[in-house]
C-alpha cells in the first residue's frame, strides 16, 4: 500500500509540474462564481437534486447512512469544508468521502458547525451509490493472504556513472536472449526478465537514459524490490554510490552489491568493501545481510552468482502478489513508435493482464491490443512481477504512473472525464497562484529598477538621445529552452534537474515548452518566437536548413546536456572585474618636492611583498581605511624613474592626485584588475 501511495504522489507532482511549466497552457481563468464553488461543472447528471434537498426555509434534508460526500452535496458545500467541520465533531472519526455516517446526531452536528439547519428524511433511493467513488478508480485494498502467489522480484540496477550499469544490464539481457528462443529480435524496452537455471525468474528495470538522477532512482526504487548497486572495484564508493545507499535506506529496499570490473588489474576488492562497510552497509562477511558479489560485467564473470544472490534475497523476502481480479501495474516507460503507435512498458503488480483489458493510467487509457515481452514475442498474458510492453494506448501514459484496469470502456471514459475535471480545477488553482507570483515578482522588479534608475540619475534629461527603454527583463539575462526527449522518463529526468535551478536572479531559466518525440517544425517556430535553445535528447531533429540564430542541440547523455546548459547560462552572465594582488609596501616617511611653485607630496616606501608596478593601481590604507585608490604619477628609485620595484627595495611614489598626503605607517597595496567570465552558481549535483 505504501508503495502505491508513493507512486500516486509521484504522478501527481509530475502533473503539477506540467501545469506549472508555462502560462501558455492556461486555457482560461476562473470566474469569481467558479472560485466559490469548485463543483460548478457537473459531468454526469445525477438524480439527486440538490435544489429539492434544501427547501425554502433553509433546512437541509439528511438521512441515516448518508456518505460524507453526499452530505457535502446536500449541504451544497465543498467536501473539504465538511471534512474540516467533522474534525470538530466528536464521534465523526472517518472523514473519507465514502464514509457512511450512521449517527443522525453526528450528521446534525456537522451541519450545525456549517451553520445549516437540518430535517431528517428517508434515504432517497438514488443516493445508494456514492458518486465520488463511482467516478474515479483506485487500487483495491490488499488481497487476502490465500490469494497471494509467488512472483518474480523486480530489480533496479543503480550506481555511479561509468561503474558499469549499462554493461551489466546488456550482459544480463544478452544472456537471456542467448538462452531463450534464438533469432528473437531484441528490442529495447524498459524492463526485461531473466530466467535462471533453476527456473526462477528475475525482472530487471532498465531506467532510461542516464539513470544517474535521484528522481529516476527514486522512481526506480519505489517500483523496486531489490537494488543491485554496481560499484567499480577500481573506484570504490563514489558520490552516486552514497546517494543510492541513502535512497535504499529511506525506501527500505535491500541492496545487493555487484562489485564490478574485477578483471581490471587496478581493481581493489578489499578496499571497496571497506568503503562500503564505512557507509553503514552491513556486509554478509561481517555478519550482516548485504551480499557483495565480485563480477565483471564486461567479461560476464560471476553473473550467475549475482542472479542467484538476487533470487535468494527474493526468496527471503517472500515476494507474493494476487494474480486474480482487476489488473494493477506501474508504467516504466512510454513512447510513440512511428509504426506501432503509442506503447508503454509496464510492470504488472496485481491481477493478470490479457488482451482486451481496458486500462486507465493518469489521464491516459487503453484497450489492450497486444502484449509483448522484451524480445518482441507476443504474450498471451502477463502475471504480477512481469514486465510487458502494452500496445493500444489512446493517450501516452506517464512513466511512474499507476495503471488500473476497469471493467468497461464506458467506465474508463467516465474516470478520465472525472480526472480531467479534477486536473482542470488544480490547473486553475495553480495558474492563479502562478499569475499572482509573477505579478509580485514584476512589481518588486519594477520598484528595484526604478530605484536604481533614480540613483543613476536616469530621470535627468540627457542631451538629444532618448535613453533606451528598460525592457521587461530589467536586464536580467535569460536562457529559454525547449526540451524534447525520446521517452517520458528522460524528459522527466531532465525537468527534474532543471527544477533544481536556483539562480533566476542572475540569469533566468525559462522552459518554454517540453515534450516527448522528435523535434518538430512547431518546436522550431516556438524556438524562433522565444529565442530558445532546443535540447533534443535521443530524438531526431528535422533536416531543414536552420536559420542561423536557431540552436538545436542533440544529446544522448543527460549530464552532457546539463553541462551545455550550464555553459549557456554562464555565458549570459556579465564579466566581473577581478582584482589581482601584486605587491605591498609600507610608507616609511613622507616628504615634498617642488614643482614650479607647488609642493607635491611623495611617499617614501619600502616594498615588503611581491612587486610594485608603476603602471598599475595603488591603494593607500591608514588604519584599515582607504585614503587613496588610483594610479601613480611617478615611481623613483634613487633619483631614477623606474617601472617596477621588488621586495625589500625602497622607492619614492607620487600619486596622480597631488592632494593625497601619505604618512609614515600607511600601507600601500598594488593591484591590477581584469575582467573574468562568471560561472553560474547552479549546481545540479553532478
Ligand atoms: P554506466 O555509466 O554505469 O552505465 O557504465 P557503462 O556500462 O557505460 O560502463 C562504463 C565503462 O566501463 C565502459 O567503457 C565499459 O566498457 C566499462 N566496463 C563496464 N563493466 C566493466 C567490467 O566489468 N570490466 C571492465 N574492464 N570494464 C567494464
Ligand atoms: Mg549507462
Amino acid at each position: 500500500m505504501l508503495k502505491v501511495s508513493c507512486i500516486f504522489r509521484l504522478g501527481s507532482s509530475l502533473r503539477q509540474r506540467q501545469l506549472h511549466a508555462g502560462v501558455t497552457r492556461l486555457k482560461r481563468r476562473k470566474t469569481a462564481e467558479e472560485k466559490k464553488s469548485p463543483r460548478i461543472i457537473e459531468y454526469s447528471p445525477k438524480k439527486l437534486q440538490s435544489s429539492s434537498a434544501t427547501d425554502t426555509h433553509g433546512t437541509t434534508d439528511i438521512w441515516r447512512y448518508m456518505s460524507v460526500a453526499q452530505l457535502a452535496k446536500t449541504l451544497q458545500r465543498p467536501l473539504d469544508d465538511v471534512q474540516e467541520a467533522m474534525l470538530y465533531v466528536p464521534g465523526a472519526d472517518n472523514i473519507e468521502a465514502s464514509a457512511k455516517l450512521e449517527d443522525l446526531k453526528i450528521i446534525q452536528n456537522i451541519a450545525k458547525k456549517l451553520g445549516v439547519k437540518t430535517r431528517v428524511v428517508a434515504a432517497p433511493e438514488s443516493s445508494v451509490e456514492d458518486e465520488h467513488t463511482e467516478r474515479d478508480v483506485s487500487p483495491r485494498p490488499p488481497a487476502p493472504p490465500e490469494l497471494l502467489k509467488h512472483r518474480p522480484p523486480v530489480v533496479t540496477v543503480m550506481g555511479h556513472v561509468d561503474h558499469g550499469k549499462t554493461t551489466l544490464l546488456d550482459s544480463l539481457r544478452g544472456a537471456d536472449v542467448a538462452a531463450g528462443e534464438a533469432g528473437g529480435i531484441t528490442q529495447h524496452i524498459g524492463a526485461f526478465t531473466v530466467t535462471l537455471e533453476n527456473g526462477e525468474k528475475v525482472t530487471f528495470l532498465d531506467t532510461p537514459g542516464h539513470a544517474a538522477f535521484s528522481a529516476m532512482r527514486a522512481r526506480g526504487a519505489i517500483a523496486t524490490d531489490i537494488i543491485v548497486l554496481v560499484v567499480a572495484a577500481e573506484d570504490g564508493v563514489m558520490a552516486q554510490t552514497r546517494e543510492v545507499i541513502q535512497l535504499a535506506k529511506e525506501a527500505e529496499v535491500p541492496i545487493i552489491v555487484a562489485l564490478n570490473k574485477i578483471d581490471k588489474p587496478e581493481a581493489n576488492i578489499e578496499k571497496s568493501k571497506r568503503e562500503l562497510a564505512q557507509m553503514g552497509l552491513a556486509l554478509e562477511e561481517h555478519g550482516g545481510e548485504v551480499q557483495v558479489i565480485p563480477i565483471s560485467a564486461l567479461k560476464g564473470t560471476n553473473l550467475e552468482l549475482l542472479a542467484e544472490a538476487v533470487s535468494t534475497q527474493a526468496t527471503l523476502m517472500g515476494l507474493k502478489a494476487d494474480p486474480t481480479g482487476l489488473v494493477e501495474g506501474i508504467v516504466v516507460e512510454s513512447k510513440t513508435d512511428p509504426r506501432r503507435g503509442k506503447l508503454s512498458t509496464a510492470i504488472v503488480t496485481r491481477g493478470t493482464l490479457r488482451k482486451g483489458s481496458v486500462l486507465v493510467s493518469g489521464l491516459a487509457h487503453a484497450k489492450v491490443r497486444g502484449l509483448f515481452d522484451h524480445n518482441g514475442t507476443p504474450m498471451i498474458e502477463a502475471a504480477p512481477g512481469t514486465p510487458v510492453e502494452i500496445l493500444g494506448w489512446r493517450e501516452l501514459p506517464l512513466a511512474g504512473e499507476l495503471i488500473l484496469e476497469v471493467e468497461t470502456e464506458k467506465k474508463a471514459h467516465s474516470v478520465l472525464k472525472y480526472r480531467e475535471h479534477q486536473e482542470q480545477l488544480a490547473r486553475v488553482e495553480s495558474s492563479s497562484d502562478e499569475i499572482r507570483k509573477k505579478e509580485e515578482e514584476h512589481q518588486a522588479k519594477y520598484r528595484a529598477a526604478r530605484e536604481a534608475r533614480r540613483l543613476a540619475g536616469y530621470f535627468r534629461m540627457r542631451r538629444g538621445q532618448r535613453v533606451k527603454q528598460v525592457d521587461e527583463n530589467d536586464g536580467v539575462p535569460r536562457v529559454s529552452v525547449i526540451i524534447k526527449g525520446d521517452v517520458h522518463g528522460s524528459v522527466e529526468a531532465i525537468l527534474d534537474v532543471l527544477e533544481t535551478y536556483n539562480s533566476n536572479d542572475r540569469c533566468r531559466l525559462d522552459i518554454v515548452h517540453y515534450g516527448v518525440g522528435n523535434v518538430t517544425e512547431g518546436d522550431l517556430e516556438l524556438a524562433k518566437a522565444f529565442n530558445a535553445i532546443i535540447y533534443a535528447f535521443a530524438v531526431e531533429t528535422p533536416q531543414v536548413k536552420l536559420a542561423k540564430d536557431l540552436k538545436v542541440k542533440s544529446y544522448n547523455v543527460i549530464y552532457r546536456l546539463i553541462d551545455d546548459l550550464k555553459e549557456q547560462l554562464s555565458s549570459q552572465l556579465p564579466a566581473l572585474e577581478v582584482e589581482e594582488h601584486l605587491g605591498e609596501a609600507n610608507v616609511l616617511q613622507h616628504f615634498f618636492i617642488n614643482e614650479g611653485r607647488k609642493e607635491i607630496p611623495v611617499a617614501g616606501c619600502r616594498c615588503t611583498k611581491g612587486v610594485l608596478k608603476k603602471s598599475q593601481r595603488f591603494r593607500l590604507l591608514r588604519d584599515g581605511e582607504v585614503i587613496y585608490d588610483g594610479t601613480l604619477e611617478s615611481m623613483r628609485h634613487l633619483k631614477n624613474e623606474v617601472d617596477s620595484v621588488k621586495k625589500d627595495v625602497e622607492c619614492g611614489l607620487r600619486f596622480k592626485d597631488a592632494k593625497v598626503l601619505p604618512q609614515a605607517g600607511d600601507a600601500l597595496h598594488c593591484y591590477t584588475t581584469h575582467m573574468e567570465a562568471q560561472k553560474t552558481d547552479w549546481d545540479p549535483g553532478f
